[in-house]
């Protein structure tokens, strides 16, 4: 799957060496594999993005490059948080996708690429045993900073090849919904036993809900931040298999 394995420093240890038990999800915002790559190996300095990596980045042909070994913590999630943990670097596998970036999000990823993306997540998921609902975007992990990979990534197809998670709302109760929809103090902390962020305002969770679980509110079927039942109930469905 690997087809190159390409040396930097842009890493150190994993806190207490812990064993990463999350996927990190990211676009690369470049115009393409060697600008990224130039970033990586270090012969291009951004001063506002800094020394940066992942373990592995998938280009738009669904190439894998790996930087960083898996054991390594690699530097790319930034002030972050999930569950709990605040040091998602150390917890999590950082994978970047060859992209733009939000100027030409609508115009999506490439076939083979999404196919590169889920061979490598599927291997991490076989390796390490991460749990769905740990495979997550940037956006999700750092909603009030990110929004990476974006809305325009299939996240319902991989989850249907094994690499994350889609919520079922049939399966959700729309009495507990509605209420919740009343309640937005109980709502935020339904959102944070799933794992967001609790310090962050409602609607801010919501919108990085919604780019991930709830896409189209941002295709105009829905006001992006502002939870429907339609939401709350895909948050009800996805805290039910989790806490299975
Ligand atoms: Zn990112």
């Amino acid at each position: 799957m690997v087809i190159e394995f390409r040396i930097n420093d842009h890493y150190d240890r994993r806190a207490d060496d812990v064993d990463p038990s999350m996927i990190i999800l990211h676009y690369t915002q470049t115009k393409d594999f060697q600008a990224l790559d130039d970033i990586f190996m270090g012969r291009n300095v951004v001063p506002e993005v800094g020394r940066v990596s992942a373990h592995y980045v998938v280009d738009v042909n669904g190439h894998v490059v790996q930087y960083v070994e898996e054991k390594h913590r690699a530097w790319h999630a930034g002030r972050s948080y999930w569950g709990g943990m605040r040091d998602i670097n150390s917890h999590s596998f950082g994978v970047e996708i060859v992209h733009p970036g939000h100027d030409h999000i609508e115009e999506g990823y490439p076939f083979e690429q999404i196919e590169g993306v889920i061979e490598v997540c599927r291997h991490l998921v076989y390796e390490y045993n991460v749990k769905p609902w740990n495979i997550l975007a940037h956006s999700d992990v750092a909603p009030d900073r990110k929004i990476d990979p974006g809305e325009f990534f299939p996240w319902q197809r991989v989850a249907d090849h094994g690499v994350g998670i889609w919520p079922d709302e049939d399966n959700a109760d729309a009495g507990t919904a509605e209420f919740l929809l009343g309640n937005p103090d109980g709502l935020k902390s339904h959102f944070a036993s799933y794992g967001y962020d609790p310090d962050l305002p409602l609607d801010v969770i919501v919108m990085a809900f919604q780019r991930h679980f709830e896409p189209t509110v941002f295709y105009g079927d829905g006001s992006p931040g502002r939870p429907t039942v339609r939401t709350v109930k895909r948050l009800l469905a996805l805290s039910a298999v989790k806490g299975r």
